[in-house]
């Protein structure tokens, strides 16, 4: 996503003096569980933690039906949500906000009793639903959901020519802020799901999935038919009704099989077949990286939205004014993301990373962002080549606030902060120069992804697979980037008396020993510096030797020994080794 983010990067993007008025953090890290949004605090806990009543269950599908009144800003319909249970109980967990009315759950056409917890709803059965069997309810819901958020969740507006223009973007907020789902990241429906939105007719709706029909009800509405067929995040979920116009990339079907369709408002259309064109390179790039387009049978959507973007699985939502770099600005300053669109990069990155590969709990978040931030500079790589993707990743840092872990506590519904973007894209960087070898690097990323595609996994997930597959034990970086607050630094102290420089790395991972390019550009020489110090021979000045700090995300610290010592032993800093 670029929720949060993108309001960020305008903070930064925006002259010094707005940055200045609205630089105040954009939420402190929370120490306990905090509400994203308008939630009380015990209801992002019940969003947050992964409770019985969802554990107890396995989503099989949703058919989800809804009428959307842009006059009375209302919603009316109803989530027929298939499961299996995983062991037996009489009762699950559904969520859905409390501003939101349950009409009826039924089962069998047997309402069914609920009570409703914050966002929760806990629904009890008259009998026991046995582990293995599979049960179908349908959950009916009505009301005026009340815009949330940065990006509202679900909006009620006006495009440019005062058309209705409704959407919704809830990744922050949760998809229980207007539809009832099972509102968390681990369990995905496994069949996918079915999407039907009645729209005042002469409007279209764009949702996830594969056009299935139009069909004009008769009474001032049409119901626009989605079939999804694949897992999919709630988040994802998505609804866009506009005056839209459909058109399908000449293209289409060349790209692996890959359909492609784009919606754009009529006043936008010739703007949006340039900009949108670039979705051919997009989808050019992350193919040959990681191979086929996840969504296949879906196809691949960019709907144009009126706020910045979102990654809605398979219907990718861009708002970034038709213009190059993000709204027109080299956001990066390294003069590179003016050559792309970077909401139409970023987000349909997503496709990869987020939605094919999914994190299982908001707290690792970064297999989302960090990921899809670093596949941004493989982007300008397959496009420029790698100098130049060397250049925009580094880009990041300026970003970066090592100010907390990127990883969050587990089921507290606590997002990270921005450094899973730009500290994550900078680590898998810095990881890529620990293996040290790009064919071998490419295979393990493509492999990972193919791995893990149409799953949710933990960072723990990710560690296993690069120590395995790359045959080292990479546990220590993946913790010091991921779990601490700190860079690594590289500490040096030069001895020129001697022609020496010791070396060390100051983490908090006792394991750390993270090989590193040092010395002469030229001619760079690994070292493999742990936490206890090393001493290397050097005919480099302090101030000419150089460590690659593009290729390995880390402080330098340089320290010379000024006093000339007899004893050349005495000058190696205490805990150095006996040579
Ligand atoms: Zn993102």
């Amino acid at each position: 996503m670029r929720s949060r983010l993108l309001a960020w990067l305008l903070l930064f993007s925006a002259a010094a003096s707005l940055a200045q008025t609205a630089a105040t953090p954009r939420r402190p890290l929370p120490k306990q569980t905090v509400p994203v949004s308008g939630e009380t605090a015990e209801a992002s806990r019940l969003r947050g933690v992964y409770g019985p009543y969802r554990a107890n269950n396995d989503l099989q599908s949703y058919k989800l039906h809804v009428r959307v009144d842009p006059v009375a800003q209302s919603i009316q319909g109803d989530n027929q949500i298939r499961f299996r249970m995983l062991a037996s109980d009489r009762r699950i967990q559904i969520d859905l906000y409390p501003d939101l009315l349950v009409d009826k759950i039924v089962m069998d056409g047997q309402p069914l009793k609920y009570t409703r917890e914050g966002g929760a709803v806990f629904i009890d059965f008259p009998g026991m639903l046995h582990a293995g069997d599979e049960y179908t309810i349908d959950f009916f819901y009505s009301g005026r959901p009340k815009p949330v958020g940065r990006f509202g969740g679900i909006t009620f507006g006006k495009d440019p020519a005062g058309n209705p223009w409704i959407v919704t973007s809830c990744e922050d907020d949760g998809s229980s802020i207007w539809w009832p789902s099972k509102d968390q990241w681990r369990d995905e429906p496994d069949d996918g799901m079915e999407i039907s939105v009645e729209a005042p007719t002469g409007l279209t709706d764009a949702s996830n999935g594969k056009f299935v029909g139009e069909t004009d009800l008769g009474d001032g509405y049409t119901r626009w038919d989605w079939a999804v067929h694949y897992p999919i995040n709630s988040y994802d979920v998505s609804l866009n009704i506009g005056k839209y116009e459909h058109f399908s990339d000449p293209d289409s079907g060349k790209y692996s099989g890959v359909p492609v369709d784009f919606y754009a408002l009529p006043a936008d259309l010739e703007k949006a077949r340039t900009q949108f064109a670039q979705a051919k390179g997009m989808l050019d790039a992350f193919q040959h990286y990681f191979g086929e387009y996840p969504f296949i049978k879906d196809g691949y959507k960019l709907i144009q939205v009126p706020y910045t973007g979102m990654e809605h699985q398979s219907a990718v939502t861009y708002g970034n004014h038709f213009t190059n770099g993000y709204y027109g600005r080299d956001w990066t300053g390294v003069g590179i993301s003016p050559r792309f669109d970077f909401i139409i990069i970023h987000e349909s990155g997503h496709e990869w990373f987020g939605n094919a590969v999914t994190a299982r709990d908001v707290s690792d978040m970064w297999i989302h962002e960090g990921w899809d931030t670093y596949i941004e500079s493989l982007y300008v790589e397959y496009q420029y080549g790698k100098a130049d993707a060397i250049q925009y990743v580094n880009g990041f840092k300026s970003k970066v606030t090592n100010k907390s872990p990127i990883i969050t506590e587990h089921n507290a519904n606590q997002q990270p902060t921005e450094d899973q973007y730009f500290k994550g894209a900078l680590f898998l960087n810095t990881l890529r120069s620990v293996i040290d070898d790009d064919k071998q690097w490419f295979k393990l990323i493509h492999d990972y992804y193919q791995q893990f595609k149409y799953k949710t996994i933990m960072t723990e997930d990710v560690v296993a697979f690069f120590n395995e597959h790359s045959g080292m034990n990479l546990t220590p970086e993946f913790n010091q980037y991921l779990r601490h607050t700190a860079l690594p630094t590289l500490e040096l102290r030069f001895d020129p008396a001697v022609g020496r420089v010791s070396y060390r790395w100051k983490v908090d991972e006792v394991e750390f020993s993270m090989p590193v390019k040092v010395g002469d550009p030229a001619h760079w020489q690994t070292v493999t510096p742990t936490v206890d110090w090393q001493v290397m021979p050097t005919a480099i000045p302090a101030d000419q030797f150089q460590v690659a700090t593009d290729l390995y995300y880390i402080n330098v610290l340089k320290d010379v020994v000024k006093d000339v010592q007899k004893d050349a032993s005495a000058s190696v800093p205490s805990g150095a080794p006996k040579q």
